[in-house]
């Protein structure tokens, strides 16, 4: 998905409506116009960036800087219990608009939207092998 044919791209430069929750000279916030619970809120980068390490540490600073405030707004308002606030990268991911996005979805107690993932355990040197690795490309 290229920039041009970007649905978020659309909406920041408002050739697509949204029903917008905040914004500033970096960041947008809007609805989810197909909620897994309600309120459940985007909260994007105005520039294009595909995924989190596609992204400049200033611009996801803007972002992530807002999301204490706009959490705060979303829980309160919804009268939630907890927030689960997502941020998919890649296909493999779910990721399926290629603009960054924060999701933030409002949840309550017992709601069954999603629960616990399968977990597993590392066999014996596993973790400190896969933790050198990743350090090796930091
Ligand atoms: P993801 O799977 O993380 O890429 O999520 C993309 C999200 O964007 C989905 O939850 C969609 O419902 C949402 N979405 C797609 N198009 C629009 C739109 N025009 N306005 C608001 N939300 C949208
Ligand atoms: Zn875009």
């Amino acid at each position: 998905m290229s920039e041009s044919d970007c649905i978020f791209c659309k909406i920041v430069a408002g050739t697509i409506p949204c029903t917008k929750i905040y914004e500033d000279e970096k960041v947008l916030a809007f609805l989810d116009i197909g909620p897994i619970s309600e309120g459940h809120t985007l909260v994007i980068t105005k520039e294009h960036f595909t995924k989190m390490d596609k992204c400049n540490s200033e611009t996801l600073s803007a972002v992530v800087s807002v999301l204490p405030r706009i959490t705060a707004a979303v829980s309160q308002a919804m009268q939630a219990d907890g927030y689960n606030v997502l941020c998919n990268n890649g296909r493999a991911a779910g990721q399926l608009v290629e603009h960054i996005h924060f999701h933030i979805i409002p949840r309550k107690t017992g709601d069954g939207v999603f629960g616990r993932w399968p977990s597993f355990e590392y066999p014996q040197g596993k973790a400190r092998e896969l933790a050198e690795k990743i350090c090796a490309k930091l």
